[in-house]
């Protein structure tokens, strides 16, 4: 078992900056946790907290049922993968993945078992008698990995692993190091902003913003049961579509602006209850957004509504329309047949059982 439990935890840096904020959250045995969100949230400084590297200001963190606030990074049974990889650059590959067992004086063979078993997972059996300058960025992030295996750790910890390799080298790792995750049975922290990498790699993502904890679910649940509006328009991509919109209460629930008139379903409506003459945020993903002409028959339809096109991008299997709707943005993603024009009006249809509402005030979901 490697259960990581973080209790409360909090960074406050010696300049005073509060980094993370009574931050909880679990990493179960073998399971795949990806700590995502914007640059300067505060994901690296959990994970190096994790890993022993920053002192906790307050909090604790229990590794297997023990607390390691005070245990030092070498005897946390932790491996960190960095994201320059951090490889030593007078060493062979080979050196460079037996380093840390040298250290801990494991024997010979053990270590050579280690490192070739590790090479062969990962495919660099022929790379070992060479330098880090000689291999290219998804060479050495493979290296920094296998530097990793050979420890057989309790926990992995990557920090942005990926983020030095061109977009089609990180598509491509990306699917290994999920394979890893299986093949390994390992137990991993992963910090990325980068919100496809999380949803395709993760088992639990944990969001955070400016030093909190936004949300912590799965890929499912943060992309189609978001809490908040930040948490809305940070996963998936085109962004979901905010709309400031009216509530009225006329047999039943009414959201409103001059070119808006959806009728909220009945499963929705009891929400909707202490909103009436209020304005809520109006959430709705472009994927659920139809061209008129193009609407699933499984969706629950809105009547039309009018909107401005302003751009048509069609990109071969889908069409991204980015229309206007009284003065305020919208990207649509909708059938390749769409007829729609750019400056002209075009009506379109919403999927309303894939809608959102969040408050104004609080920026929580209604539901
Ligand atoms: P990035 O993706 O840019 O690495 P991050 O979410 O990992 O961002 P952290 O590196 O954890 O963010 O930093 C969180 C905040 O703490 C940032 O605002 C950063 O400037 C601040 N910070 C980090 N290290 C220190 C330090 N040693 N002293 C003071 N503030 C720090």
């Amino acid at each position: 078992m490697a259960d990581v439990i973080l209790d409360n935890i909090n960074k406050i840096y010696p300049n005073g900056f509060h980094a993370v904020k009574d931050a909880n959250f679990t990493i179960l045995d073998k399971e795949f946790v990806v700590l995502l969100g914007p640059s300067g949230c505060g994901k690296t400084t959990t994970l190096r907290m994790i890993a022993g590297l920053e002192d906790i200001s307050r909090g604790t963190i229990k590794i297997d049922d023990k607390v390691v606030n005070d245990v030092e990074p070498k005897d946390r049974d932790i491996a960190m993968v960095f994201q320059n990889y951090a490889l030593y650059p007078h060493m062979t590959i080979y050196d460079n993945m037996a380093f840390g067992l040298k250290l801990r004086k494991l024997p010979k063979d053990e270590i050579d078992q280690r490192v070739k078993n590790a090479a062969k997972i990962l495919d660099i059996e022929h790379l070992l008698d060479r330098r880090p300058k000689q291999l290219s960025g998804g060479q050495r992030q493979r290296v920094a990995v296998g530097r990793a295996i050979v420890r057989d750790p309790k926990v992995f910890l990557f920090d942005e692993p990926l983020s030095n390799l061109d977009a089609k080298l990180r598509v491509q790792m990306r699917a290994e190091l999920k394979k890893l995750h299986l093949r390994l049975n390992a137990t991993i922290a992963y910090v990325t902003h980068d919100q496809v990498e999380a949803m395709t790699m993760a088992d639990k993502i944990v969001i955070m913003k400016d030093g909190y904890i936004q949300q912590i679910g799965n890929p499912h649940d943060v992309y189609h049961r978001p809490e908040n509006i930040f948490v809305a328009g940070f996963i998936g991509t085109p962004a979901m579509n905010f709309l400031n919109l009216k509530v009225k209460k006329d047999n039943g629930f009414f959201l409103n602006s001059d070119s808006v008139n959806i009728k909220v379903p009945e499963k929705f409506e009891k929400y909707f209850e202490n909103y009436d003459g209020k304005e809520i945020v109006f959430g709705i993903r472009p994927e659920d957004i139809y061209d008129k002409n193009f609407v699933d028959p499984t969706s629950n339809a809105s009547s039309e509504i009018k909107s401005k096109v302003e751009v048509v991008e069609p990109l071969g299997s889908e069409t991204l329309l980015h229309v206007n709707i009284d003065g305020q943005s919208i990207t649509a993603k909708v059938n390749p047949k769409t007829e729609a024009v750019a400056e002209q009006e075009f009506d379109l249809v919403f999927d309303l059982n894939a809608i959102h509402a969040f408050d104004k005030e609080t920026e929580k979901a209604l539901f």
